[in-house]
């Protein structure tokens, strides 16, 4: 839309506002969205009181979700729910007939409670059932120590409404108190005020003082244990894992420290990480009070520790201050990315900070290679309407977000920046944005005060990546690539030129193969430095990646790759894996694999490859 064009729709726009105004005289506080059936602006959800029974025998979660309301002159309050089996439901303790309306594939049932103007509190007795999204519940074979099963949640974007009947919008900010009974040799925890130790009895009590969005609601439930780190910092994991949690994250107290230095209070008390088994679809989870993590982090020498900084930084960026929509989720990620990465930069140096930039950026090169014939889809600002939010959850938000305000800042100084970040986040403290909103924000604290001209409208509205973007150099990367280029030529390999380098160098130096490469040379690679048996993660991951692209089938990689796929459920490495396999005419390949690996994917990770395989359950 032009200008022009776009001024006289909201003359237009302003004048209807006008006319129905007489109807609906204020303002309404929430803005309207596609991914969720409540009606806040009506009667909205405050706080909940969830009691409830966690079942390993049947797989079931059994109890109650009791919520007190504010209504203006309702006469219902709906809440979305979706593979939940809703029992009965009771306003104000007296039993109040549920209306649950047709089900749709991406939100699910809508459930109407009746409710009158004096209404304070409703109640909902359900079940889940095994359809639902958010739950992953693990044979002890999945765990660490194999002698006990395990539950997670996983409830962004929209999948709480599959273990609690709730007003599933991030724009809703809630606070919670919650009883959860376990089987008694398990520990449950939150993302709330946690125990430290196991209960007798298997009941454990919980607090959320601070208001959050119901996506940030988690349950874990397994034989784990506590050990903290510094006073306010501490890991959950099983017994095998403890030690090698502590170790890893020790420096989780120096990042608290730097966050606070960089934008402000945290707000939180108390920031601790759970190592959950390694099907947990994503790298981490910010769930307030408690980060739920993948395994694969822990590498043993702290080289991936820029995922805790970066669920850290979310306690500003995301759980203090959320994207209202999902279509305006690059204001948690991109933040979240830029913060992480001023985060590392302040604990580890310029150096490491920029590695993990440049690696950011190739990924979104590729992101937006990838949506070359959907453009619409590189823009910071979505039109997710008719998508799942998860559409939305790739490098766009996360790198293009970031490049956004490094950009931003390479203009305006970094003082000018960090004064900025610091009041945009303490003005917004627990409430949500819009992208408009911080548009706003950004003109009248920032670029008008400073007379500075920025496109922020072409980074935001527009698809692709604007020229004026800063540019990201590591002298570290140059010498990676000159260093493969050398043992190319010289057809050998000098291993004491890489002896100090770190995981980000590998990275890169194995992402940076040419087309060319031999199987020989891989080979000779492999033999060097056994990339094929790496235990860090992320270099076997792209190694791997590397194998399927070049044929490589040495040192017995095909078995490792399979075995890591089966493994390990983390979206992301198992996606770039399946798309590799595509990408080389290797489907049917990939799909033995993928028959055998996933019964261990949580949801979100199988829905995802089953799309990008064409796998539909047979
Ligand atoms: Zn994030």
């Amino acid at each position: 839309m032009k200008k022009q064009t776009l001024l006289y729709a909201l003359i237009i726009l302003a004048f209807n506002c006008a006319e129905e105004k007489k109807e609906t005289p204020t303002t309404l506080k929430y803005v309207k969205e596609s991914h969720s059936n409540a009606k806040p602006n009506e009667a909205v959800i405050k706080h909940l009181d969830l009691d409830i029974v966690v079942d390993f025998e049947t797989q079931v979660i059994d109890g109650k979700a009791t919520y007190t309301i504010e209504s203006t002159n309702a006469s219902e309050i709906v809440l979305d729910t979706k593979y939940l089996d809703i029992i009965s439901t009771e306003a104000d303790g007296k039993p109040a007939e549920f209306k649950l309306e047709p089900f749709n594939k991406q939100l699910g049932q809508a459930l109407r409670i009746p409710i009158s103007e004096d209404t304070k509190q409703i109640t909902i007795h359900y079940k889940t059932t095994d359809k639902t999204e958010a739950l992953q519940w693990l044979s002890p074979q999945q765990t660490a120590d194999k002698t006990n099963p395990f539950l997670f949640t996983q409830g962004q974007a929209i999948l709480t409404r599959t273990w609690i009947p709730i007003q599933d919008s991030p724009q809703i900010r809630i606070t919670y108190n919650a009883k959860v009974v376990v089987p008694k040799d398990l520990m449950a925890v939150m993302s709330a005020e946690n125990p430290k130790e196991k209960s007798a009895d298997g009941v454990y009590h919980f607090k959320m003082k601070q208001p959050i969005s119901p996506y940030l609601i988690a349950l874990a439930v397994g034989d784990i244990e506590y050990k903290p780190v510094s006073k306010r910092t501490g890991v959950y994991a099983e017994k095998s894992m403890i030690d090698k949690a502590q170790a890893e994250f020790i420096d989780m107290e120096k990042m608290v420290a730097a966050a606070e230095n960089l934008y402000g209070a945290y707000d939180w008390d108390q920031f601790d990480v759970i190592v959950l088994p390694p099907s947990f679809p994503f790298g981490g989870m910010e769930n307030p009070r408690l980060t739920f993590a993948t395994p694969t982090v822990i590498a043993g020498d702290k080289s991936l520790t820029s995922l805790i900084a970066h669920e850290l930084a979310h306690s500003w960026s995301g759980n203090l201050v959320t994207n209202a929509t999902w279509d305006d989720f690059w204001l948690n990620e991109g933040f979240t990315v830029y913060f992480e990465i001023r985060i590392m930069e302040a604990l580890y140096g310029k150096d490491r900070a920029n590695m993990i930039a440049l690696i950011g950026r190739q990924d979104l090169e590729e992101e937006v290679e990838g949506f070359k014939d959907e453009p619409d889809m590189t823009k910071l600002k979505l039109n997710l309407s008719d998508k799942n939010p998860d559409d939305g959850m790739n490098s766009i938000a996360y790198d293009k977000g970031y490049l956004f305000l490094r950009t931003l800042e390479e203009t305006v100084g970094r003082e000018k920046m960090d004064a900025f970040l610091k009041s945009y986040f303490k003005t917004n403290a627990f409430s949500t944005v819009t992208t408009e909103g911080f548009i706003d924000y950004l003109n009248s604290n920032l670029l008008e005060p400073n007379n500075i001209t920025f496109n922020v409208n072409e980074w935001i509205y527009q698809p692709g990546i604007p020229d004026n973007q800063s540019i990201i150099v590591s002298n570290k990367f140059e010498n990676a690539e000159n260093t493969l280029q050398s043992f190319l030529d010289a057809k050998s390999v000098d291993v004491s030129k890489t002896k100090d380098w770190t995981t980000q160098e590998w990275v890169h130096f194995i992402r940076n193969f040419p087309e060319t490469i031999t199987t020989d040379d891989l080979a000779r690679l492999d033999t060097a430095f056994n990339f094929t048996n790496a235990s860090n993660s992320h270099i076997a991951m792209v190694w791997y990646e590397q194998a399927i692209n070049h044929n490589y089938h040495g040192n017995g990689v095909d078995q490792k790759i399979e075995d890591f796929l089966i493994r390990v459920g983390r979206r992301w490495y198992v996606s770039t894996l399946f798309k590799a396999f595509k990408k080389a005419d290797k489907v049917d390949e990939a799909l033995v694999i993928y028959k055998k690996s996933r019964p261990n994917y949580h949801s979100v990770t199988a829905n995802t490859i089953d799309a990008l395989l064409g796998y539909d359950g047979n």
